[in-house]
């Protein structure tokens, strides 16, 4: 809500640039969530983050960033320094640039007095007074959700500058309830920005790049970002400075393109999980899931009763990381053990039928590997890892050779795991 000159309406402005500010981000003791949120708020109405720069708790600093970034866009949003304390200076550094002198803002002093003896019981300490000192000529926007007021300020040129307080939870509240709507009726001319994933795996971004730029009928109307991560390959498909209408409309047609081209690959849109698609798979056919971990621990079990309604799926599991549980728990015979080592293909069939056998289920999943950093040989090395998928007795087995620290081989390994039983159950290839 906006108590003070309302901003003009204007020409459409999509673009706008974001500081963040605070020591702790330039040292890395706070990440910056407040920029990803902020990013993807925005698209939401059509607006889009041409720069982002992050400065410490230094007026100069400040003052400087905020100029430039004035000068080439005209338009900033700016999170962090409007606390109580003697560091948080944003609101003068922001006021002296544009030459204005600060003023007392009594509505907001009165409102913090009150919620202070209202909710804390006490006083408004002195320090908080100075969140009630705005910068002349400036609106407030109101935040339901702390004490300092986040401010907009403008100059006669229609460039214009949004404050908002740092703490992630106030900057959300403030953002959502205040500053957006603000900005998709003045700023948007009724445009989008908006993203589809679909995620692949099993298949290298090179590859998939190679299988997308030889793809027949011409270029895909929309940017494509290639977007790699342990759970596979995302393709992130955008459009910008569309109708809403016609922003589905693109978006929907490229993937389409995509998913005829890349069908084996693709298992999901947005953020599916590959462990939730495992399940529905399994559900839909009446079969049950049990696991055989080594290397991993549980995670893969862990992955897969993350998800909601795994129950009437997921049976249990065998956490046999010692060989004498390989052999107690899943029977895996002490002969196999001796002949091929415990991380060997015969090892991870024999762990995947005891799975099966040990909670009763139509399927087993086992993964016996060597996760490192230590305990690699020459024959096989740290991400030697051996996996299997056994659905009624018909056992699929995959060797990975898998690169990176302990974590993400173990993560890897449960990634491909799924994978394995993904085309197991033929909705991969
Ligand atoms: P401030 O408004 O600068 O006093 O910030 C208050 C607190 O919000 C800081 O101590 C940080 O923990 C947090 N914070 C500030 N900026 C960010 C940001 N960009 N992303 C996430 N948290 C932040
Ligand atoms: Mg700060």
């Amino acid at each position: 809500m906006i108590d003070a000159p309302r901003p003009t309406p204007r020409a459409p402005r999509t673009r706008v640039e974001l500081i963040t500010i605070g020591d702790e981000l330039l040292l890395g003791f706070t990440i910056d969530t407040n920029a990803a949120h902020l990013a993807r708020q925005l698209a939401s109405i059509g607006m889009h983050i041409v720069q982002r720069t992050t400065v410490g708790d230094e007026a100069d600093q400040i003052a400087r960033a905020v100029k430039d970034a004035l000068d080439r866009t005209g338009a900033v949003i700016t999170t962090g320094g409007l606390g109580p304390t003697s560091d948080d200076i944003t609101m003068q550094s922001i006021g002296a640039l544009f030459g204005r002198s600060m003023r007392l803002d009594e509505a907001h002093l009165a409102w913090m007095q009150e919620r202070w003896t209202k909710r804390f019981n006490r006083p408004l300490p002195d320090a908080n007074r100075k969140q009630a000192m705005l910068p002349d000529g400036a609106a407030k926007l109101e935040n339901r959700h702390g004490s300092a007021p986040g401010v907009w300020i403008e100059d006669d040129r229609g460039r214009w500058v949004a404050m908002l307080p740092g703490v992630p939870r106030e900057m959300r509240g403030m953002l959502g309830d205040t500053l957006l709507p603000l900005l998709a009726a003045r700023a948007t001319g009724g445009t989008v920005v908006r993203s589809l994933t679909l995620r692949t795996t099993n298949i290298a971004e090179s590859l998939l790049a190679d299988k997308v730029d030889s793809m027949e009928g011409g270029p895909l109307g929309v940017s494509l970002a290639y977007l790699p991560s342990i759970a596979g390959v995302d393709l992130r498909l955008t459009v910008k400075d569309l109708a809403s209408a016609d922003a589905d409309a693109a978006l929907s047609a490229a993937a389409a393109r995509l998913r005829a081209r890349l069908a084996e690959w693709i298992y999901g849109e947005q953020d599916t999980d590959l462990a939730a698609v495992i399940l529905d798979l399994c559900r839909t056919r009446g079969l049950t899931v049990g696991v055989a971990e080594s290397c991993t621990g549980g995670l893969l079990g862990a992955r897969l009763t993350a998800i909601s309604g795994s129950s009437d799926v997921v049976m249990g599991g065998v956490t046999a990381y010692h060989n004498d549980i390989k052999r107690d728990l899943l029977g895996v015979s002490e002969a196999t053990l001796r002949a091929h080592g415990a991380v060997s293909e015969e090892v991870a069939r024999e762990m995947a039928a005891g799975a099966r056998r040990a909670v009763r289920s139509s399927i087993g999943l086992a993964i016996t590997g060597v996760a490192g950093p230590g305990g690699g040989t020459e024959e096989k090395p740290v991400g030697t890892v051996w996996i299997a998928a056994d659905i009624d007795g018909d056992v699929r087995t995959r060797l990975l050779r898998l690169w990176g620290d302990r974590d993400e081989i173990r993560q890897r390994s449960a990634q491909w795991t799924l994978e394995l039983l993904r085309q197991g159950l033929g909705s991969g290839v």
